[in-house]
């Protein structure tokens, strides 16, 4: 079941006008918020990054936080999986082609589910290839804007290459992953690029960043060069529906040295291993408790 302007209906029903603005121009944002046995995860940073992504693009929000938030649980109640990936999506509404905004119309709102298939274990442990890409995407990469045509484009390169993720350079420094966020280790120290306007503040980046205070890990954020990035001892990368997944080849080269390279390091087992015991924890708290948890 899927939400549209005011009303749930099965997704083959559900019809948006070709003049939608997201549909002519890709002129809208979007969240994905995973929920766990019907708990939605960090729901209320994923609210906070929303409304940072709509005034940046000068939509007004349609909803409060309270009504985001009794939505997003009527969606994960509305569809029977376990786990799940909710998708919301505000577009700017349906006008006349023109780039200039139109006055007066009211935004488009979107939402369904999918099942949420994490990596299981065995990835977790083995890894994943990634190859690095130039990153020619624009300037506002902190938006998480619907028009992901770049991103798409730098992913296909992934998958063409036989890998599962793109690793993005711009100008000789790392930002992110086509759809993910990165991290290396380094002597026994994390390293991952700070929020700019060139990466997403993706809402696990954030998870991470907290689960390696709360438990002294050494932690260091600031720019990642080229050259680090491929003497890494590790690599993994984040996200909400692959939460954190080691990366064990770049470029078809393995990750780290000696006889431990192309196989996941300890750095990125034991974030691994936090970040499953921060979810089960997330899993029995109350909403309201859960954004305090980790930090
Ligand atoms: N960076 C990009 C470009 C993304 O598309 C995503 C997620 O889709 C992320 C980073 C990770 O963000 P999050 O951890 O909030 O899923």
């Amino acid at each position: 079941m899927i939400y549209l302007n005011g009303e749930w209906m099965p997704i083959e029903q559900a019809k948006i006008p070709v003049l939608d603005r997201g549909f002519i121009f890709g002129d809208g944002v979007y969240e994905v918020i995973p929920s766990y046995s019907g708990h939605p995860f960090r729901l209320r940073e994923h609210l906070v990054r929303l409304q940072s992504s709509l005034s940046a693009v000068r939509i007004s929000n349609p909803f409060s936080p309270d009504r985001w938030e009794q939505l997003v649980r009527e969606t994960v109640a509305r569809n029977p999986w376990e786990d799940q990936g909710v998708y919301l999506q505000v577009t700017r509404g349906v006008a006349p082609r023109d780039h200039a905004f139109p006055k007066g119309v009211q935004p488009t709102v979107f939402m369904m589910s999918n099942p949420l298939v994490t990596p299981p274990q065995s990835l977790r442990e083995q890894g994943v290839a990634a190859v690095s890409v130039p990153d020619n995407r624009w300037l506002r990469c902190d938006i998480k804007s619907v028009s992901l045509l770049a991103n798409c484009l730098l992913r296909q390169a992934a998958v063409d290459a036989g890998a599962v993720e793109s690793v993005l350079l711009r100008d000789g420094f790392l930002t992110e992953g086509s759809a993910s966020n990165i991290f290396l280790a380094k002597n026994g120290v994390i390293i991952t690029p700070p929020k700019s306007n060139f990466i997403l503040p993706g809402i696990t980046y954030d998870v991470v960043i907290e689960l390696a205070r709360a438990n002294g890990l050494p932690l260091e954020i600031r720019q990642v060069s080229e050259a680090e990035l491929r003497a890494a001892d590790e690599l993994w990368l984040t996200s909400s529906t692959k939460e954190v997944l080691p990366i064990s080849t770049l470029d078809g080269k393995p990750v780290g040295h000696g006889d431990k390279a192309g196989r996941p390091g300890p750095l990125a087992a034991r974030m691994n291993q936090l970040y499953q015991e921060y979810k089960r924890t997330v899993m029995r708290a109350p909403a309201k408790v859960q954004e305090s948890v980790a930090k």
